[in-house]
């Protein structure tokens, strides 16, 4: 008999915080840069989409979602792809310590 207890949750429960979201009624090209996107435009569509997240009632389920399955793309949870990979860089740096 298969060990079901090691399988991911039901995918209603893992994902349902989404529905929640203050992005769904909001335009999806606010969250995700076009290709080329770079320096003023990037900033205030990325601060755009921020704000959005800023009352969003799932921000804080969102964001952990983003980091821990390293979301590549997009603003998730508030933060920017940037913002992400600072977080990541700083959790790299703290481990090199530790190890050392
Ligand atoms: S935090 Fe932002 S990206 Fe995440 S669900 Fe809310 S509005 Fe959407």
């Amino acid at each position: 008999m298969a060990e079901i207890s090691r399988l991911p949750g039901p995918v209603a429960d893992i994902w349902e915080w989404q529905l929640d979201g203050s992005c769904r009624d909001a335009d999806p090209t606010l969250f995700f840069h076009p290709e080329g996107e770079r320096g003023p435009a990037r900033r205030n569509r990325d601060a755009a989409a921020q704000a959005v997240c800023a009352s969003c009632p799932v921000m804080q389920m969102c964001r952990e979602h983003a980091l821990k399955v390293r979301e590549p793309y997009g603003v998730w949870g508030g933060l920017t792809e940037d913002d992400r990979e600072a977080i990541y860089a700083g959790e790299r740096r703290r481990s090199l310590r530790v190890a050392s």
